[in-house]
């Protein structure tokens, strides 16, 4: 956004007098995304969103360890595409290699990934204690920090369908959030 600001400056300068309205041309969105990729990843948030509420009987310790039966587990997914005009465009992703899945994180490593952007992940629901949905609607600060860390120019979560919240991280190494996400 500062680049393309201090483009637009030099162009006004050159000719000399007051923009017009078309000239102030901020990017609408942060990231555009497909409705084809949004719907792949509203398919694996219910795949791996199953079983969140079939865990009421066991104790805390249990849910977590996800080793008595079958729970909910996050997901990791390594987008693809391109920046341009400031808007990262999503085109693609792949499965997170050495995926490690549990109720609360997930690591995996997007290593090798042709045109890598940066990663989505899932945030499944959580039972409360009677047995409703509790959402976790955001990135959550650790997120944001992996995000500021990283080469990665942009993060997503799934938390349930249809429902995502994005960041971006912009040239000074600071990051955007929520980020404006455009389906396309
Ligand atoms: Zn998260």
């Amino acid at each position: 956004m500062l680049l393309a600001g201090a483009v637009l400056c030099l162009a006004m300068a050159a000719v000399g007098f007051a923009p017009r309205a078309t000239a102030s041309r901020r990017a609408d969105a942060d990231v555009a995304l497909p409705r084809t990729i949004r719907d792949s990843m509203n398919a694996v948030f219910l795949a791996s969103n199953e079983h969140w509420n079939e865990l009421g009987d066991l104790n805390t310790l249990e849910r977590m360890l996800g080793t008595v039966r079958p729970t909910q587990r996050e997901y990791l997914g390594c987008l693809q595409g391109t920046v341009r005009d400031g808007v990262v465009r999503i085109d693609g992703w792949m499965p997170a290699h050495d995926m490690k899945r549990l109720q609360l994180a997930v690591t995996g490593s997007c290593e090798g990934v042709p045109r890598l952007l940066g990663t989505w992940h899932t945030h499944p629901y959580h039972a409360d204690l009677e047995n409703l949905p509790i959402k976790e609607r955001s990135l959550s600060p650790q997120d944001l920090e992996t995000l500021r860390t990283s080469d990665y120019a942009v993060m997503l979560v799934i938390w349930d369908v249809d429902s995502l919240d994005a960041a971006v991280r912009v040239p000074d190494g600071t990051t955007r959030h929520p980020a404006a996400v455009r389906i396309e």
